[in-house]
């Protein structure tokens, strides 16, 4: 498979090249040059599969020839493995027509496992080949750095660096880091905000001899394979509620639209989805943009949500690409605007066409609680504070009765205990891998906002390329 830039500049990379670089040289994201297809035929045949063997199935397509078959069986079993249910994604009734797809059954309890688990077993194989080390660098503000911190732990390959606020992240989500002791694995905490440390690290990208030194590398979301990985769950849920022959919906808590272009690509493959809803807390630029055409930044407000207050949904690009038939110049021209002026307007044919497969809607802090409580009246189970946006807007939309409504559980409950306590009076049972963890020892070096100083730190800590 050949994969190809969302802004037409850059030249054509296979998987691995694709994999390694995360963002094209022209600025744009990468996406296959075709969809691999999923017949009716294949579909039937994932039926009774364990989740890593269908993952298998799925992906092959996406990688090609340059990762054998049975090391990515490899990899993939070892990916899932310590998910601490069977299923791995297991499907809940929640309501007559309403399923919640259980994503946070990894080891830091939030769907960004599923994703990260992969992607650093994928990138150390390469590195094994090759002969090579990387630096993996990146700012956290809570959910990602420990999902890749857990996922890099044990990679021989990977040296992982994840900075934090000093005492602005919750203290179960910094121990889910700082707790960690594996040689490998370094917490950085910065003295200053979240803004200060995703400064230091754009920095250190744009540092061109630090970067070559050290091999940096990026684990966010623009990685074509973290979006490759989130497919798997699509087809497998879909398949469970009686894909092929009949449709389903999904209702997906969005933030970086990393999670729903993953369902929209699933959709392109063939899977029969017969809705993608795009759920949004009170940051809702992606409900606005597919309500109006006008994509337009607005500043962050805080919620209960934390995952999804973001100002600017970074994989929009590749469904905009998509809708622009892959005029890499379109999306070039709209991405422009977005930097230079704060937003751009889709086509209204464009738009159109968006809406024949997404809706969207935005789901604010009281509607929030009310879904909590609700789900925890109605069934005696805990949701979490995105979990409860998307299915709130489940509820919130016109359904048709004929169609599974599916919506992605993304967190556990117990990663957000304040709010759900708020909203049911109770507080949730700390599952087996946050049990122990405020006993825990921590390790973690606090320095000042100052790039000498962490670059220093991260030389002297890091193995360089000799
Ligand atoms: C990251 C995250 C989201 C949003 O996912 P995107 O791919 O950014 O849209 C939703 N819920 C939780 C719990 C998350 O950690």
């Amino acid at each position: 498979m050949k994969y190809l830039s969302t802004r037409g500049r850059a030249p054509e990379l296979g998987f691995e090249d694709a994999l390694m670089s995360g963002l094209a040289p022209d600025g744009g994201l990468y996406l296959p040059t075709r969809w691999p297809v999923l017949a009716p035929d294949d579909l039937v045949a994932l039926s009774g599969l364990s989740y890593a063997k269908a993952a298998g199935r799925i992906i092959a397509p996406f990688i090609g020839d340059e990762i054998d078959a049975d090391a990515l069986d490899t990899m993939l079993r070892d990916a899932y493995r310590d998910f601490r249910h069977p299923a791995t994604a297991p499907l809940i009734q929640i309501d007559d027509n309403l399923w919640l797809l259980e994503l946070f059954h990894g080891p830091t309890l939030a769907f960004k496992d599923f994703a990260l688990k992969l992607l650093a077993r994928l990138f150390d194989h390469v590195l094994e080949r090759r002969g090579e080390r990387v630096t993996v660098i990146g700012a956290t503000s809570g959910d990602t750095g420990s999902a890749a911190i857990h996922a890099c732990m044990d990679r021989p390959n990977i040296d992982i660096f994840i900075l934090h606020p000093e005492g602005r992240v919750s203290e179960v989500q910094r121990r889910q880091m700082t707790t960690v002791m594996a040689p490998n694995v370094h917490n950085i905490a910065i003295r200053g905000t979240f803004d200060d440390c995703q400064a230091l690290v754009k920095a250190m990208f744009n540092d061109e001899a630090f970067r070559r030194d050290m091999n940096l590398s990026a684990v966010n979301s623009i990685n074509w394979a973290r979006v490759m990985a989130q497919i798997v769950y699509y087809v497998t849920a879909a398949v469970s509620l009686g894909a092929p022959s009949r449709g389903v919906t999904f209702a997906v808590p969005t933030g970086n639209f990393g999670d729903v272009f993953a369902g929209y690509a699933a959709s392109r493959m063939g899977l029969p989805i017969h809705r993608l809803i795009v759920a949004t807390n009170r940051n809702d630029i992606l409900a606005r943009a597919l309500a109006t055409g006008r994509y337009r930044v607005a500043g962050v407000s805080p919620t209960m949500s934390p995952s999804m207050d973001i100002q600017v949904a970074s994989n929009f690009e590749r469904l905009l690409f998509d809708l622009y038939d892959g005029d890499g110049a379109a999306v070039t021209e709209s991405m422009t605007a977005l930097s230079d002026g704060g937003g751009f307007d889709i086509a209204p044919d464009r738009l159109e066409r968006a809406r024949d497969l997404f809706d969207a809607t935005r789901i604010d802090e009281d509607a929030t609680l009310a879904e909590i409580a609700r789900v925890h009246t109605e069934t005696g189970l805990s949701i979490d504070p995105h979990t409860a946006v998307g299915v709130a807007a489940a509820r919130a939309l016109p359904q048709d009765p004929a169609v599974p409504v599916i919506a992605l559980a993304t967190a556990h409950a117990a990663k957000f205990p304040d709010a759900v306590e708020r909203a049911t009076g109770l507080r949730p049972a700390a599952p087996p891998p946050l049990a122990g963890l405020l006993e825990a020892e921590e390790r973690c070096q606090t320095l000042d906002s100052d790039i000498a100083a962490v670059q220093t730190y991260i030389r002297f800590k890091g193995q360089p390329n000799a």
